[in-house]
């Protein structure tokens, strides 16, 4: 039988056979690509940052069908006083306004998609959430009139996923945030790094962000357990901020990462129709380790077929993530695949944290 084929453009990039014992994997300083001298503008530079009077940008609803964060940020605005935000001062954002009165996850282009430097920087595209993304950059980014130095983007989720981080790259100050809240909440981190077929997230333009991510829980549905998760998630990354610009912040020995190897469609036939469905024993079963020869998929009559690893990953276990994520399949993702991995956590990350977090401080404090 062939194996699963990974979605992934460059899986010479980050399918590296046997990779190093866990413990000693040595993350590096980033792997964001150099963004075209065009587009320097749209990325975020240590040189236009303020001093201090920093602020830091909440976003809900950056996809309008979902709307719990939105919903949380609401009342937010209304009794600011019964949120724990250790005096940091705030930026209460709904990401994508015109989606979300659709009641639609975007109306042109999925807007967490949309922050890439060169398209930024193209004048000619014009659509809805490029236009929205120019707009929270000039007004809430690291430049911007009211600059903001971290940005969390809240999200949900119909995968079973919890209460979860999503990681964008190796950048010291964001491992070293989400390092922090791991250890004070437990939660899985998803390392997203190296799929040029995903590119342009929201966080990634600001020097510090990471996306909240919670389920699961249907679009376009309230539920008060997802409301909650996402508002003891922001409180507790709000609270290491203020930790870390005080100088209190002191990070775990290790952080449990479950790195991006690459994602997996459906089969599918001639048409693009799905010839078989995600396999029930595999449903709602994020973070759970999958063996070859597992179940995964189950055609129309019934049968089971094995997962078969791709290219560069036999004979491993791999741990599932976004298992048949509602909004993934026009993008053919049936569910992603990470390495679970262990890694210390160098002290360089929480000085990163703490040099930015201090220009969080009152100007002039
Ligand atoms: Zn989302």
């Amino acid at each position: 039988m062939p194996s699963h084929s990974l979605s992934n453009p460059d899986p010479g990039s980050d399918l590296r056979p046997g990779p190093a014992p866990a413990a000693s994997v040595a993350p590096v300083a980033s792997v964001a690509p150099a963004a075209p001298a065009a587009a320097a503008e749209w990325a975020a530079g240590p040189a236009a940052e303020p001093a201090g009077g920093g602020r830091v940008l909440v976003v809900a609803g950056t996809h309008g069908n979902e709307i719990n964060a939105p919903w949380l940020l609401d009342h937010w605005r209304r009794q600011p006083e019964r949120w724990q935000c250790g005096g940091l001062a705030l930026e209460l954002v709904i990401g994508n306004p015109a989606a979300r009165a659709a009641g639609r996850r975007y109306l042109d282009r999925d807007l967490n998609r949309s922050f890439d430097p060169a398209r930024l920087a193209a004048a000619a595209d014009r659509c809805v959430e490029v236009e929205r993304a120019r707009q929270l950059l000039a007004r809430h980014g690291p430049s911007g009139c009211e600059p903001c130095l971290v940005a969390l983007d809240l999200h949900s989720t119909t995968a079973a996923m919890g209460n979860s981080l999503v990681v964008y790259g190796r950048r010291p100050a964001d491992l070293a945030l989400a390092a922090a809240v791991q250890a004070q909440l437990g939660l899985p981190v998803y390392l997203h790094e190296a799929d040029a077929r995903e590119t342009g997230y929201l966080v990634e333009r600001w020097p510090c962000g990471l996306v909240i991510e919670v389920g699961p829980v249907p679009q376009s549905l309230l539920q008060p357990a997802i409301v909650t998760q996402t508002r003891i998630a922001v409180e507790t990354v709000l609270l290491c901020l203020t930790a870390a610009a005080s100088g209190r912040l002191r990070l775990p020995p290790r952080l449990v990462v479950h790195r991006h190897l690459g994602s997996l469609d459906l089969p599918r036939q001639g048409d693009g129709s799905a010839a078989a469905l995600l396999h029930p024993q595999r449903q709602g079963r994020d973070w759970q380790p999958l063996q070859p020869g597992q179940p995964l998929f189950v055609d129309a009559e019934g049968r089971s077929q094995p997962y078969v690893p791709p290219a560069g990953l036999e004979g491993r276990t791999v741990w599932p993530v976004f298992v048949n994520e509602a909004a993934y399949g026009e993008k053919g993702i049936a569910l992603s695949l990470t390495a679970r991995e262990l890694w210390e956590c160098p002290s360089l990350w929480g000085e990163a944290l703490a040099r930015l977090a201090v220009r969080l401080l009152p100007a002039g404090s």
